[in-house]
C-alpha cells in the first residue's frame, strides 16, 4: 500500500507540474521557432541568432534536467540509511564546488549513528539543493554550516549560509515553481524538495532568511516513523 500511495502522491504532483513546465518551456520553443524563421527568410546568417537559440535550449535541457531527477523510476524506494553517512556524501560531492567558489563547509554531526527510513536518491537530492543554493547565494565565499541534531525521536539537520538572503518576493512564492532569480535557474529546487520532505512521513522543512546576512533551512525528519499513517 505504501508503494501505490507514494505512486498516486507522485502522480498527482507531476500533474499539477505538467501544466507550469508546459508553459515554462512553450517561451524558449517559441522564441527558438522566430529565430528559425528569421534565418529561414534572411540572406545573410547573423550569428547572434544561433547565439540566442543556443541559449533556449540549455534553459529547456535544465528544466527537463531537473524534472528527470525527480521523476526517476523508483526501483529501491524506502530502506534504512545512517543519515550521517548520506550527509557525508553529499558533502564529500559538493565540495569541489564549493572550494571553487572559496566556500568552506563546516560540519557539527552527532556522531552516534542514526537510521533513517527513506528514499535515499531522494535526500540526497534534497541536500544537494539546498547546499548548491547555498553555494550560489554565497558569490564572495564564506562558510556554509551544517547541523545534524537527534531530537527526541527526530533527525534536525541544517543548512546556514552567509548569502545574499532571499528576497521577500521570492520567500513569499518560495516552493512554487519557476519563482528563480539566477539567470540559468529553474525554480524547481525548492519544490522538488518540499515535496520529497513531505513525502518522508510528514518530516518538515522551514527557512528563515535575512537580506544580506543569510539563509538558514531546517529540515526535520522522524526517526522511527509510523508505517501506516
Ligand atoms: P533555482 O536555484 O533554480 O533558482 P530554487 O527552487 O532552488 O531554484 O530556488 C528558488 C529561488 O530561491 C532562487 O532563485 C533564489 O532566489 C532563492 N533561494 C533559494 N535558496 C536560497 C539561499 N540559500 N540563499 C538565497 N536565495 C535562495
Ligand atoms: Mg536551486
Amino acid at each position: 500500500t505504501e508503494e501505490i500511495l507514494l505512486q498516486w502522491e507522485k502522480l498527482s504532483l507531476m500533474g499539477q507540474m505538467a501544466a507550469g513546465v508546459a508553459h515554462e518551456i512553450r517561451n524558449p520553443m517559441t522564441s527558438l521557432k522566430g529565430f528559425l524563421q528569421l534565418i529561414k527568410s534572411s540572406k545573410e546568417l547573423n550569428n547572434d541568432y544561433f547565439e540566442i537559440m543556443d541559449l533556449e535550449i540549455d534553459r529547456i535541457e535544465s528544466i527537463i534536467k531537473e524534472l528527470l531527477t525527480f521523476s526517476k523510476p523508483q526501483k529501491t524506494l524506502y530502506t534504512y540509511v545512517t543519515i550521517q553517512d548520506l550527509i557525508k556524501q553529499v558533502i564529500l560531492l559538493m565540495e569541489p564546488q564549493a572550494v571553487m567558489n572559496s566556500i568552506h563547509l563546516k560540519t557539527n554531526i552527532e556522531t552516534k549513528p542514526i537510521e533513517i527510513f527513506c528514499i535515499e536518491y531522494q535526500l540526497k537530492q534534497v541536500f544537494i539543493n539546498l547546499i548548491k543554493n547555498a553555494i550560489e547565494a554565497m558569490e564572495k565565499g564564506g562558510t556554509i554550516t551544517i547541523n545534524l541534531i537527534k531530537q527526541g525521536e527526530e533527525v534536525v539537520i541544517q543548512i546556514i549560509d552567509e548569502g545574499t538572503g532571499i528576497p521577500p518576493c521570492i520567500l513569499e512564492k518560495l516552493g512554487e515553481p519557476f519563482h528563480t532569480t539566477k539567470e540559468n535557474g529553474t525554480g524547481l529546487g525548492i519544490m522538488v524538495t518540499n515535496n520529497i520532505i513531505k513525502n518522508h512521513h510528514k518530516g518538515k522543512i522551514t527557512v528563515e532568511s535575512q537580506i544580506n546576512e543569510g539563509t538558514t533551512f531546517t529540515i526535520t525528519l522522524p526517526i522511527k516513523p509510523k508505517l501506516d499513517s
